[in-house]
């Protein structure tokens, strides 16, 4: 599975997997809305062309240049994505990590790529690459991502051949957002897809909102659980569930605050008119109504513990680890 792992583009994905086993040299400007998948494109076409073997469906994935390119140790391919310190690519950096590497022969591969989003190249460092983009070696190619060719110089588009992408199908786009979210309902696909204006990365950032609303409730459902609940329980289950949302863990400590937060508003005001889970109240109210053991001090402590699995999350501590050491944390607050 290579190019066919990516939904949709067919035409896209045959021409290049053609391209890359013609092996012909140039540069290509993949262009198109963000979020419509350009550099996922542009990556698998990298591979194909650094590949040994390759085939109508690009890349074989088990040759020596394939592994390389897999565990991003191939001096062949260099990528050129947002910076992390400022805004637009340094031209400096262009010149020294893109133009002067342009010139050396490729040390593994048959073909050495650059995939350059120029969403984050100024003119300068465009101007930079025009001699490159020009005449590039014949074992070099340079695979451009661009969000709005508006921003490209005409000098630069003319020297590229330009590959537009083209609208994903509702079926494409429902068949993304299941990959990504395979426990959302059809109602929420159906609704992120049709929201999406025919966007992938959007379609896929609606679903995950609509994802976080079910973390909640999973959540509450672990915390009225919790006062009842063995250590047992906490280890293997709830630890279980909250390994299932790592990916969210700014979403799973929000929601246990809020829980919490809401449980102090019915200790201080049982009429509260308004509670962050307002679609769970009456659990909560049933929680708190069972639970008189549990004082604002009890929830205050709980808290104390979110905030130390996030401070543990940010230096990169093991999530398994530090998630079961909240747990167990609020359970001796919360436990009968
Ligand atoms: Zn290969």
């Amino acid at each position: 599975m290579a190019f066919s792992r990516i939904t949709g583009q067919k035409q896209i994905k045959i021409r290049l997997a053609a391209e890359a086993k013609r092996r012909g040299s140039g540069a290509y400007m993949l262009s198109g809305p963000e979020g419509t998948g350009k550099r996922l494109l542009a990556e698998e076409f990298s591979k194909a062309l650094m590949c040994s073997d390759s085939g109508p469906d690009g890349a074989c994935g088990v040759c020596s240049n394939c592994k390389y390119f897999d565990s991003f140790t191939t001096p062949d391919v260099t990528r050129v994505y947002e910076p992390s310190d400022t805004k637009m690519v340094k031209v400096d950096f262009i010149k020294d990590n893109v133009v002067a590497e342009s010139y050396l022969k490729p040390q593994f591969a048959r073909t050495k790529t650059f995939i350059i989003d120029f969403d984050y190249l100024g003119v300068e460092s465009q101007n930079a690459l025009l001699k490159s983009l020009e005449e590039p070696r014949k074992d070099v190619v340079f695979i451009l991502t661009s969000s709005n060719t508006d921003t490209v110089l005409d000098t630069v588009m003319s020297r590229v051949t330009e590959i537009k992408l083209d609208p994903y199908t509702d079926d494409e786009l429902e068949a993304i957002v299941k990959a990504n979210f395979p426990d959302l309902d059809e109602a929420k696909i159906r609704s992120a897809v049709y929201n999406s204006g025919r966007i992938p990365g959007k379609a896929i950032s609606l679903a995950k909102e609509d994802s976080g609303v079910s973390i909640r409730h999973e959540i509450n459902s672990i915390m009225i659980a919790m006062p009842e609940s063995s250590y047992i329980d906490i280890l293997e289950d709830f630890c279980e569930v909250l390994t299932g949302f790592k990916d969210d863990a700014k979403i799973i400590a929000s929601s246990i605050l809020l829980f919490l937060d809401d449980c102090g508003r019915l200790i201080n005001y049982p009429d509260c008119r308004k509670l962050n889970n307002e679609t769970e109240r009456e659990a909560i109210e049933n929680f708190v109504a069972v639970n008189k053991h549990i004082t604002t001090l009890k929830l205050g402590r709980c808290t104390e513990a979110v905030n130390k699995f996030l401070r543990a999350l940010d230096v990169n501590a093991n999530f398994d680890a530090t998630a079961s050491a909240m747990l167990l944390r609020i359970h001796e607050e919360l436990k009968k």
